[in-house]
């Protein structure tokens, strides 16, 4: 195919190309729900003593099926127990509305199959109140009551008529998991300790909640003092409490001290449901968590995108991969939904998640050396069990120094388009240009680098050599331009009503020297890549038009034609595009030959934005 009918078609499907769908990230939107699965924990709901927890923790060991990362027959259950909602609210400026509360709550529940989830504090406020009201109604509506779960304290019968009100089954009672804060902190002795728990535990079970108990500061008090979590644990037993959560609360342990200590609580009390609630203050938590597992724990306790106080808690993502990965249990979490559901918790949070974020971060699936993308493309030699679609991911090829064409045709092959070599040179020779800017150049960018590229004169005539324009607040915008073409260099100066209309004025003086006739700018239109990102590039778009005088009725007509420009930075974008358009004028090639009679309505011409602050910029002649 020749060169220019190929151009043409590559230019003809990146006009039809697709945006990408953001619309998951709209919290209005309603979220798919899923087909049911058998399995329901309607069965389980009996707020009853660990026996029956016991049995439903074997009963809900699900044959492990492709959406939750392979098979593996027979492989024990892990519970997880998110609490996004409580604990991962506890992020310094973080606070969820009852709206997202809910729509976290369904998409946590109903999409990704995480077991149970605890959504509040009891006790804090009344939109704490009014967020757990509609999530409990929701989820009695939907059967999902037993899988709700509230934090309460060991404060007689306020915590349990809280949760009561606010329509929740389970309490989540918090403990003194060491002596040191029970003796120090609530400044009582272990015993009037264990009497103010009975209390509320036989309060809560006559109101028909189940109840599980927090063991706080457990890593510490289990250390200093097994006498005391021992007399704890006991107590909690003849109470026959759900289940027992192991708390590193400071985040103080090594994987070596909880394989040591939680392979001693499972080992003292085999039939009793220990859940590890880690945090992450040494980044230790996911290898915590995963040794917490391995050494007899039925569950673990998790947060989106490991959001909580301080460093924060185990992310649910690493966990749930770790200990597919890594151990020879499963968990019911849908794998391929992780990655919106931490999109979902970054937009609702505020918190931005680092790119380099582990199983969903932005950047863990991109390649960025030119050899991993060849690599890749000779039989995956580069792959590892973490495949991005696993956890509804792809894998990206990094644009940029490095990249080099193996990459390039990945993003190529993406977008379903297949180049001339020498286009592809030309492209390739334009991203690297880019990068050399230190921008990064994201796939995203692609089309736009394509069509500028491929909207380039083939041989060019014109060349604006160097600019410079300055704007700043209160004085008028100027601008000198140096024009070259057929081995003159024409300089002119000039101001203007914005940065670029004094570079256009510039331009028409230095163009009239070296007899280049200049249009009249009709349109000028802005675009950048979906994402919004401040990196991104800008994509201009000008219309020209060249006016005639028609002299039987001494009407203008005119033809128009658009030339584009794409750069990281907006003037910059626009002078390419005026670039093109002299060279348009001069070749009158078939690609950019004006469109007669082509009706175009001049609007927002030459309104470049003012911007405060001075601004300068100079362009090296390439
Ligand atoms: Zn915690």
């Amino acid at each position: 195919m020749p060169r220019g009918e190929r151009r043409a078609e590559v230019l003809s499907r990146l006009a039809s190309f697709p945006r990408p769908d953001f619309s998951f990230l709209d919290p209005r939107q309603a979220i798919p729900r899923p087909a049911p699965r058998s399995s329901s924990f309607a069965a389980t709901s009996t707020p009853n003593p660990m026996t029956a927890v016991s049995r439903s923790s074997s009963t809900r060991s699900r044959s492990a099926s492709a959406d939750t990362g392979g098979a593996k027959a027979g492989a024990r259950h892990i519970a997880v127990m998110d609490t996004t909602l409580r604990d991962g609210e506890q992020t310094p400026n973080v606070s969820y509305t009852p709206a997202e509360k809910l729509q976290l709550a369904r998409m946590l529940l109903v999409d990704c199959e995480v077991d149970r989830i605890e959504m509040a504090s009891t006790r804090v406020s009344a939109g704490e109140r009014e967020a757990a009201q509609a999530i409990t109604k929701w989820a009695r509506k939907e059967r999902l009551i037993q899988r709700i779960e509230m934090l309460g304290y060991t404060d007689g019968k306020k915590s349990v008529d809280w949760i009561c009100d606010a329509g929740g089954k389970v309490l989540n009672l918090l403990t003194k998991g060491s002596e040191r804060h029970c003796v120090e902190q609530l400044g009582l002795t272990p015993e009037q300790h264990r009497t103010k728990i009975s209390e509320t535990i036989r309060y809560a079970r006559r109101k028909r909640l189940t109840v599980n108990v927090y063991l706080e500061d457990w890593s510490r008090g289990v250390r200093d003092s097994f006498d005391y979590v021992f007399a704890m644990v006991q107590t909690l037993r003849e109470l026959r409490v759900a289940r027992i959560y192991l708390a590193d609360t400071l985040g103080v342990f090594a994987p070596t001290d909880v394989t040591r200590y939680v392979g001693l609580m499972a080992a003292t009390w085999p039939a009793v449901d220990f859940e590890y609630h880690g945090h992450n203050d040494y980044g230790l938590a996911t290898s915590n968590c995963l040794a917490a597992i391995q050494a007899g724990a039925r569950g673990v306790h998790t947060s989106v995108n490991g959001m909580g106080e301080r460093a924060g808690n185990t992310s649910l993502a690493e966990i749930v991969a770790a200990t597919h990965d890594h151990s020879d249990a499963r968990t019911a979490i849908r794998e391929d939904r992780l990655t919106a559901l931490s999109n979902m918790v970054e937009t609702f949070s505020g918190k931005e998640l680092s790119a380099n974020t582990p199983i969903v971060g932005r950047d863990v699936y991109t390649q960025t050396a030119g050899i991993h993308a060849d690599g890749d493309a000779k039989g995956g030699l580069y792959g590892t069990d973490l495949a991005p679609a696993r956890f509804g991911g792809a894998r990206r090829y990094a644009l940029g120094k490095l990249s080099g064409k193996a990459s390039l045709d990945h993003n190529l092959a993406n977008l379903g388009i297949a180049l001339s070599d020498n286009d592809r040179d030309l492209v390739l020779a334009r991203i690297v240009e880019l990068g050399d800017k230190k921008r990064i150049v994201t796939p995203d960018d692609l089309p736009y680098v394509l069509t500028d590229v491929l909207k380039t004169p083939e041989d060019q005539l014109v060349k604006v050599e160097s600019y410079h324009v300055d704007v700043a607040s209160g004085q008028e915008p100027r601008a000198q331009v140096a024009l070259a073409y057929k081995g003159n260099v024409e300089k002119a100066e000039a101001s203007g009503a914005g940065g670029y209309d004094a570079f256009m004025n510039a331009l028409k003086k230095a163009a009239k020297q070296l007899s280049i006739e200049v249009p009249v700018l009709a349109d000028y239109r802005v675009r950048i890549p979906p994402g919004g990102r401040t990196g991104a590039l800008v994509e201009t778009t000008i219309t020209w038009v060249f006016e005639k005088s028609s002299q039987t009725n001494r009407q203008k007509t005119g033809e128009t034609f658009s030339t584009l420009g794409v750069d990281p930075d907006q003037l910059g974008a626009a002078i390419i595009a005026t670039e093109k358009m002299l060279n348009a004028v001069i070749t009158r090639r078939p690609d950019s030959r004006p469109r007669a009679n082509a009706k175009n309505t001049p609007r927002g011409a030459s309104r470049t934005p003012r911007r405060r602050g001075t601004e300068t910029k100079k362009r090296a002649s390439d």
